[in-house]
């Protein structure tokens, strides 16, 4: 039997990529939809702007939205929402005994609450034990240029350690939600600004690398600093990178080492995992949006141009899926994984 899940924030960006990825879903099936005043209590179909580019499937067409109150028809919960009000909603889901898992940033620096990528740090999730919520708990998933990036970095922290890093995003429309930035803003334009963007990518890497010590993260010792753009483009971050690495490493071993990454979830027969989760590109034209942002489900991250760089050691260009990969994508990994290991509450 299918485990039934509800969707906060299902009319929303990272809501409808639930709702598409959730669809035939082996483990999960969504028993419940939903979102604000606005839409409750209405036809999803009558309230959501549907902007994937694959139809709305016909189960959730009839279904009725219903409030982000904790009496949804189901146990486990994904949240996309919005982070005004993601805090005391998911909050108030997981003391009632549900299982929370959010894309919003608001938990994420919860001392007691995981910030998980499985493949990187599937063993943080041991601090749902030290939560007080009862039967309930709250998990997050990091912020989406944060996943690309971590991926990217973990192959290369667990061989040759990392000293500092600098990146530059390049992020896609579909991160601001919808309707997101008006098109008088963003046509013909670069935006060199995104809200609280910068702090999370300075941030989150370092609780997501840290070391688990019974019940607190140790955060990994790594100088980062970004900036962040938001470019005309619907789906998909590029991130330009340049790193300090701590020991000498040649231009081949690095490429040898992330092609060669896997991690638990890739031998665990998870349906959302990416067979192999960093693909390195040769071509010194590629990653690129439009051709990339899908592999492998939209979960793999692509990698390209490691040049040697005069300044740090290498400068390189790395392309994940936002609302997949960086958001419902993790996020329902984090729960196959848990199915799989029989932690569903
Ligand atoms: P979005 O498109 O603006 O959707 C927000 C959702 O929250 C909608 O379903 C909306 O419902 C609901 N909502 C708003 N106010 C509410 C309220 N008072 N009560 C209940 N529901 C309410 O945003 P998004 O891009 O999907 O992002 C959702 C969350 O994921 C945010 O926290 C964001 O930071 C995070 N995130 C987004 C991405 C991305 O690439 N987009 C990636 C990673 C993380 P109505 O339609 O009824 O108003």
């Amino acid at each position: 039997m299918k485990i039934p899940v509800g969707i906060l924030g299902a009319t929303g960006s990272v809501g409808q990529q639930f709702i598409h990825l959730l669809r035939d879903h082996p483990f999960f099936e969504i028993t419940a939809l939903a979102a604000s005043e606005r839409s409750v209590g209405k036809k999803y179909e009558d309230v959501v702007t549907w902007f994937l580019p694959t139809p709305m499937p016909d189960f959730v067409k009839e279904m009725i939205v219903q409030p982000c109150e904790p009496t949804l028809p189901c146990r486990l919960v994904f949240s996309g929402l919005d982070t005004a009000v993601a805090g005391l909603l998911e909050t108030s889901f997981a003391q009632a005994g549900y299982q929370v898992i959010s894309n919003a940033r608001n938990h994420r620096f919860d001392e007691d609450v995981p910030l998980v990528i499985p493949e990187v740090n599937s063993d943080h999730l041991s601090l749902i034990q030290h939560q007080s919520y009862g039967d309930g708990c709250l998990i997050t998933n990091p912020n989406c240029s944060t996943i690309g990036l971590t991926l990217a970095l973990k192959p290369l922290l667990d061989t040759f350690g990392i000293e500092a890093l600098h990146v530059v995003t390049l992020q896609a429309l579909s991160g601001a939600g919808y309707p997101g930035v008006s098109s008088l803003d963003i046509l013909d334009n670069v935006i060199p600004y995104i809200a609280g963007e910068e702090e999370k990518i300075r941030q989150e890497p370092l609780k997501i690398l840290g070391t688990l010590s019974e019940n607190h993260i140790q955060p990994a010792d790594i100088r980062i600093s970004a900036q962040c753009t938001r470019v005309p483009v619907i789906d998909g971050h590029l991130e330009c990178v340049s790193i300090k690495l701590k020991t000498k490493s040649t231009k081949e071993d690095i490429i040898h080492i992330w092609e060669r990454y896997r991690s638990v979830v890739q031998d665990m027969d998870l349906p959302m995992a990416p067979k192999q989760p960093i693909h390195y590109f040769h071509n010194p034209a590629y990653p690129q949006p439009k051709l990339h942002r899908n592999l492998d489900k939209g979960m793999a991250v692509s990698i390209g141009r490691l040049q040697a760089c005069p300044v740090l050691d290498y400068t390189f260009t790395l392309l994940s899926h936002n609302t997949i990969r960086g958001a419902a994508g993790t996020a329902i990994l984090i729960g196959e994984y848990l199915t799989k290991k029989n932690l569903q509450i």
